[in-house]
C-alpha cells in the first residue's frame, strides 16, 4: 500500500473580469460545495442584476458520497461539476482555491497545517478579492474555534481568513507582489455573517419569497440549485420555505445608514478600473491513493476467511464490500428488495447491512423483523455505520443502540483492541497493532453513545481510540450475542480502507464475516 502525491491538473476555468456587467458585486465565501448561500446570491443576481460570485476553499472531495462509489479525487471532480451546475441556476460564478479536503477536521490548527500555513491561505483569498473587487462579502463561517460552537476546521479557517482578508486586501503592504497588471488593494465595504441564531436581533433580512423574471421565487431557485449537489444528498432535502435569510454585519469600512432589508444599503456605485488579469480556479493537488498490485496479490493469497460461509449483502451506494467479496471469491448474493420481502434468509451464514442501509433501503425497515428472527435463529449480522437521523428511535438492532455525531478524525489515532473471547482478533486472521497503521482520512464516524441507558450493555465494546484531547465513546466496534446468533455494529470508516485494499482492514472484515455461530464454535 502506498500513498503517492501526484499533482493532477484539472481544467482551468477562466472568468474574464471584463464580463462584469454591473457596478455592484457580491461574493460568498464557502469552505465546501453546498456551504454557499445560493438564495442570497440568486436574489442579488436574478433580481438586482449584480455580479455574484462564490469562492470555494475546497472541492469537497473528503466527504461521503451519497449516490455512488466515487471518493477522493473522483468525488472532487463530480462536486466541482455540481457547483457549476448550481451556479448556473443561481446566476453566480464560481472559483476554487484548491485546498485539499482531507475529511472532517476538528480544529483550525490542523486545517492550517494541511493547507500550508495561515499566510498561504490568506494570501490566496486576498488575491482573488483584489481581482473580483466585491462590495459585499457574505459567509456562513465564523471564527469560533472552541467548543461547543466550533464548526468543522475547514469552516473555522475559512471564517478566520475572510475576517482577516477584510483588512489585508486593502493593505498595500500585504503581499505587494500581487499588485501588478492593474491589480490594486481593494476595500470591501461590508462583511456579513449569516446568522442562524434567532435570538440575535440586529440582523439584515433578505426576502427570498420575491419572484424573478421567470416567475420563480428566489427560494425556489435556491432549492433547484441546491438539488444539484446530489453527492451530498441535497436533492432529497425537504423544501421548507422560510422566506428570509438573516445576516449580521461583522465589518464595514465606515458607518452606513441602517436599513434592514438590503445588504448594499448606503453603498455608492464605484467605477472599477479594468484589470488585465485572467483569474483562474486553483487546481486541487489531490492526495492520490494507489493500490500496489504486488501487495494486493500477496494479500489475496495470505488472508483467510472461514470456509463454507455464504453472505447476503444489503447494498447501498458504495461498492467496496462487494468488490472485496468478489476479489476473495467469497460466495455471496446481493439482496434485492424482492429478496428482502420473499426470500428465506437462513441460507446465509452472515448478512451484511452496508452503510446507511436503513436509509437507502426502505424494504429493509419493512422486513427488519425477518433480520431479527434470522439472528435469533443462529444467524450473524454485520451492520455498518448509519447517521443518527437514519437510526435513532427505531429499534433496528436486537438491543438499543443510540447514535451520536462523535467521531475520531485522526486516521493515525492510537487504537486499543479490547480482549474478548469471540476470536474476532484471531480467527481466522491474527490482527495486531500494525494492522491499524496506514489508515486514511478517519477512524470512525457517528459513534454510538456509551451511556448504557441509551446503548445496551449487552454490547461488548471491542475498540477504543480518540483524537488528541478529545475523548469519544469506545463504541466503534460492538458485538452482542442475541439468542442463538450474533450481531456486530461497526462504525469504523472501514469502507474507505477496503476500497484501497488495506491489509489490516481486510483482516478485520474477513474475521467479522467469519464470526457466525452458524459454525457452532
Ligand atoms: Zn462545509
Amino acid at each position: 500500500m502506498q500513498k503517492n502525491f501526484l499533482p493532477l491538473l484539472l481544467f482551468y476555468i477562466s472568468i474574464s473580469v471584463y464580463s462584469q456587467n454591473s457596478n455592484f458585486t457580491i461574493l460568498c465565501i464557502a469552505a465546501h460545495p453546498d456551504d454557499e448561500d445560493g438564495a442570497t446570491l440568486a436574489y442579488y443576481s436574478r433580481i438586482k442584476g449584480f455580479d455574484a460570485y462564490t469562492i470555494f476553499y475546497t472541492r469537497g472531495e473528503g466527504g461521503q458520497n451519497e449516490i455512488g462509489p466515487e471518493l477522493y479525487d473522483e468525488l472532487g471532480k463530480i462536486r466541482e461539476r455540481e457547483c457549476y451546475d448550481a451556479a448556473e441556476i443561481q446566476g453566480s460564478k464560481v472559483y476554487f482555491l484548491g485546498f485539499l479536503d482531507l475529511g472532517y477536521s476538528k480544529t483550525a490548527k490542523e486545517t492550517f497545517k494541511f493547507w500550508g500555513g495561515e499566510d498561504s491561505v490568506l494570501a490566496r483569498i486576498v488575491y482573488i478579492i483584489r481581482v473580483i473587487r466585491p462590495d459585499v462579502v457574505i459567509t456562513n463561517h465564523d471564527t469560533i474555534t472552541t467548543k461547543p460552537k466550533r464548526q468543522h476546521g475547514h469552516h473555522q479557517v475559512s471564517g478566520i481568513t475572510i475576517y482577516n482578508a477584510f483588512e489585508k486586501a486593502a493593505d498595500p503592504n500585504y503581499h505587494p507582489e500581487q499588485l501588478v497588471n492593474g491589480v490594486e488593494p481593494w476595500k470591501i465595504k461590508k462583511l456579513y455573517f449569516r446568522q442562524n441564531d434567532t435570538n440575535v436581533n440586529d440582523v439584515f433580512e433578505i426576502d427570498v419569497s420575491q419572484k424573478d423574471k421567470s416567475g420563480k421565487t428566489i427560494e425556489e431557485i435556491y432549492y433547484d440549485a441546491l438539488a444539484k449537489h446530489k453527492t451530498q444528498g441535497m436533492d432529497k432535502v425537504d423544501r421548507n420555505y422560510t422566506g428570509k435569510r438573516r445576516y449580521e454585519l461583522i465589518r464595514s469600512d465606515k458607518t452606513y445608514p441602517v436599513s434592514r432589508n438590503d445588504l448594499f444599503e448606503g453603498i455608492a456605485p464605484t467605477e472599477k478600473p479594468k484589470i488585465n488579469v485572467e483569474l483562474k480556479s486553483y487546481p486541487t493537488r489531490y492526495t492520490y491513493y494507489k493500490i500496489n498490485p504486488e501487495d494486493s496479490l500477496r494479500i489475496l493469497n495470505s488472508l483467510k476467511f472461514r470456509k463454507g460461509i455464504k453472505i447476503g449483502l444489503v447494498r447501498t451506494y458504495d461498492n467496496s464490500v462487494e468488490n472485496v467479496l468478489k476479489a476473495f471469491q467469497i460466495d455471496f448474493d446481493t439482496l434485492s428488495d424482492y429478496d428482502l420481502n420473499e426470500k428465506p434468509l437462513y441460507t446465509y451464514s452472515t448478512i451484511i447491512l452496508d452503510i446507511r442501509a436503513y436509509f437507502y433501503r426502505p424494504e429493509l425497515i419493512k422486513n427488519n423483523h425477518k433480520i431479527l428472527n434470522y439472528i435469533a435463529d443462529s444467524g450473524s449480522v454485520v451492520c455498518f455505520y448509519h447517521k443518527p437521523s437514519d437510526w435513532n428511535g427505531r429499534n433496528f438492532a436486537p438491543y438499543p443502540i443510540y447514535l451520536t455525531n462523535q467521531r475520531v478524525t485522526e486516521e493515525g489515532a492510537l487504537v486499543k483492541q479490547q480482549k474478548n473471547t469471540l476470536y474476532i482478533w484471531s480467527e481466522p486472521n491474527i490482527i495486531n497493532h500494525m494492522d491499524w497503521d496506514g489508515w486514511i482520512q478517519e477512524r470512525n464516524i457517528y459513534l454510538p453513545s456509551d451511556d448504557t441507558s441509551l446503548t445496551s450493555r449487552h454490547y461488548s465494546r471491542l475498540l477504543s481510540m480518540q483524537d488528541e484531547n478529545d475523548p469519544v465513546p469506545s463504541t466503534s466496534l460492538m458485538i452482542a450475542g442475541y439468542e442463538k446468533g450474533t450481531y456486530v455494529y461497526c462504525s469504523l470508516a472501514l469502507y474507505r480502507q477496503l476500497k484501497l485494499f488495506h491489509e489490516g482492514a481486510l483482516k478485520l472484515f474477513l474475521n467479522m464475516i467469519s464470526l457466525s455461530r452458524w459454525f457452532r464454535y
